[in-house]
């Protein structure tokens, strides 16, 4: 099978102010270097959508996305962003179901599966993020929460242009702690099979990434095991320097 080009997607969460824009301008200078190591996507805060969008017109190895959206296009749904809104400011890619979406905001499979099929209606690639909790994993649950989490967030027509899955395990997200790359790769090649078991040839060609705690100091060993293609970055996405130390990684 074809090598499926790396995604390195950067997660700012609620951090950056307009005074972020020298450091995403700094990622724009270096991205060029890495584009044929893996394609770049980052993602600020929904304030900062629009200006970083602006920023990245005309550059072919970086884009911009966001965090989250409302399942709806418009209406009476106060402080909410739409797909729709997000795609108007520059947005080509939006994260769905992010654990701490998932924890601070109660949002269940159904809801992560509307919001992917608003992404889609905005014509924006969404990145479905799935895992598991330190407690299911004790337990001896992580294959069947993610299978669940797979079926009920998928949405029937996800096909690798329209869908990146992003495997994070909530006990490594900002923790430092990371799964070995034997776990990674067992449950990345799971992943890879719920996947064409249910979406066949597109399955075989969706990203699947790896988040949870990537550094610069780990991501090679990470980005090299199979069915890894790529990564979703939070804390250390938020450097050009080390951001694009990941990207190299691969
Ligand atoms: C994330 O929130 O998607 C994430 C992976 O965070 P961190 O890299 O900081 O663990």
């Amino acid at each position: 099978t074809d090598r499926i080009h790396p995604l390195i997607a950067g997660n700012w969460k609620m951090n950056g102010l307009k005074a972020s824009i020298a450091e995403f301008e700094a990622m724009m200078a270096g991205a060029a270097e890495v584009t044929a190591k893996a394609d770049l996507l980052v993602c600020p805060p929904a304030t900062l959508v629009s200006a970083f969008a602006e920023k990245a017109l005309g550059n072919k190895a970086i884009v911009v996305g966001a965090q989250d959206c409302h399942a709806k296009a418009s209406g009476a749904h106060t402080g909410d962003i739409s797909a729709e809104m997000l795609a108007d400011a520059g947005a080509r890619a939006i994260i769905v179901g992010h654990s701490e979406r998932r924890a601070d905001h109660g949002e269940s499979d159904v809801v992560v599966h509307q919001k992917t099929e608003a992404v889609w209606r905005a014509g924006l690639v969404a990145i479905v993020c799935i895992g598991e909790t330190q407690h299911q994993r004790d337990a001896g649950q992580t294959l069947d929460i993610l299978r669940g989490q797979l079926n009920l967030s998928l949405p029937e027509g996800s096909q690798a242009g329209n869908l990146v899955v992003a495997y994070e395990p909530v006990w490594a997200i900002g923790t430092g702690l990371t799964p070995t790359a034997r776990d990674v790769e067992q449950i990345h090649a799971f992943i890879r099979e719920l996947l064409i078991d249910r979406f066949k040839g597109e399955g075989a060609k969706m990203r699947i990434l790896y988040g949870g705690s990537v550094k610069p100091s780990n991501a090679a060993e990470l980005m090299a095991v199979a069915n890894v293609n790529g990564a979703l970055v939070g804390g250390a996405s938020l450097k050009a320097a080390d951001f694009l130390a990941i990207a190299k990684g691969c």
